[in-house]
């Protein structure tokens, strides 16, 4: 039997509501399956625990999480707190300081949803987003100087090792899944030093390392134009941090919307735990009406679960989703429905449940 430990971190807004889902659909698994035992522990951490105690989480919040096995978390974002002190005091820190330099996030088209893009074929690609390093770095700042007056600074920080490992994540991935081509977004034309690094460090990668896959590196502008005219040409994308965020936004749209897209923050080496977490963030406008989407919530378990060692039954959530989507009598608003949060989850639990109903009736 193993047992794992689970920090749960709703959040703020519809984090909270989603998160309940999620929950729900594990602790079926639990009754099932009796060699899982998830100990699912809840952080109350977020704004509200700020406007408290002046701080996202406690001085030793790092310490305690490090004793988890995996931090399932929701979202967070609240008008009476600074969106860059919820982020940059709970979620940054945590992919820092535990190493979650892979950013994986699915992009994969599911019957039952309409595309906002007509005449695509089926959409099944990956994004590798580095999560560590890259254009988001502390270092620069504004000042004043005579000329123009006022001026900023951003200076983006890519190391060769950065970028060797979340190319090596990447390719790993492909081969493991059958893929045949990864795909890196670039900008080295234009005369970004950073770029021609990145352009470097993940060709000799992929060569050496990989010598099985076909390594294609697209400029990020042109990349952006291809996922909207021809997307199912893609299998893995490896990208650096800022545009691997604007690619996987991109994504989401394209096969359906922010309520349905999971993201992982993974630390490949397992020293410290992974987090996993729905693209979405506190939707303020749809909060407390319990409306939102849990797909992408319940979908992040799942990736959780894969991680933990047990994609049998990441397969299942994700098949239940997939059933429950391509019935299409259960749906949120955001995918044109009225259901509730608490409708959508039980269905995905309903499915769930016919699966193994369904396995027991096979197996005498
Ligand atoms: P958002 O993702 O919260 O919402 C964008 C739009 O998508 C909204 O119209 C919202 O209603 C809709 N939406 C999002 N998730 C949905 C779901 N599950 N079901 C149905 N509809 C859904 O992004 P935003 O409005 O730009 O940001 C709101 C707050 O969330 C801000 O404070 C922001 O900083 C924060 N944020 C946090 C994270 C995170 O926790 N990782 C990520 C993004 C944004
Ligand atoms: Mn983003």
């Amino acid at each position: 039997m193993k047992e794992f430990k689970i920090a749960v971190i709703a959040g703020d807004g519809i984090g909270v509501e989603v998160m309940e889902e999620a929950l729900h659909v594990l602790n079926v698994l639990q009754d099932y399956e009796k060699d899982l035992v998830l100990h699912m522990e809840k952080l109350p951490w977020g704004s509200d625990y700020y406007l408290e105690n002046g701080s996202m989480m406690p001085d030793d919040g790092l310490d305690i999480l490090k004793k988890f096995d995996a931090i399932l978390f929701g979202a967070i974002g609240d008008a009476r707190v600074p969106d860059d002190v919820t982020i940059w005091e709970l979620i940054m820190p945590i992919r820092k300081q535990f190493q979650q330099y892979v950013n994986f996030r699915p992009v994969k088209s599911l019957e039952g949803i309409k595309s906002p893009l007509s005449n695509v074929d089926n959409i099944d690609f990956v994004i590798f987003r580095e999560n560590a390093e890259g254009e988001y770095s502390n270092s620069g700042g504004r000042m004043f100087d005579s000329q123009s007056s006022e001026l900023a600074i951003q200076n983006t920080i890519m190391t060769r090792k950065g970028i060797e490992r979340i190319t090596k994540a990447a390719s790993d991935y492909a081969v493991k899944n059958g893929k045949k081509k990864v795909t890196s977004a670039t900008k080295s034309n234009a005369v970004i030093h950073a770029m021609k690094l990145w352009d470097e460090c993940v060709k000799q990668t992929v060569l050496i390392d990989f010598p099985e896959l076909q390594l294609e590196s697209v400029y990020i502008d042109a990349l952006v134009a291809y996922l909207v005219q021809r997307p199912h040409t893609f299998e893995v994308v490896v990208a650096s941090n800022l545009f691997g965020d604007i690619l996987s936004d991109l994504g989401s749209a394209i096969v359906g919307g922010l309520g349905l897209s999971p993201s992982a923050n993974i630390n490949p080496e397992k020293k410290f735990p992974s987090m996993f977490e729905p693209v979405h963030g506190s939707a303020p406008d749809i909060a407390g009406k319990g409306i939102a989407n849990p797909i992408a919530q319940v979908w992040s378990a799942a990736l959780m679960l894969d991680h933990l060692g047990r994609k049998d039954l990441s397969t299942k959530i994700i098949k239940a989703i997939e059933e429950v989507l391509s019935e299409g009598k259960v749906k949120t608003a955001d995918i044109g429905g009225n259901a509730t949060t608490k409708q959508m989850g039980a269905v995905i639990v309903e499915k769930i449940k016919d699966q193994y109903i369904n396995e027991k009736m096979e197996t005498p």
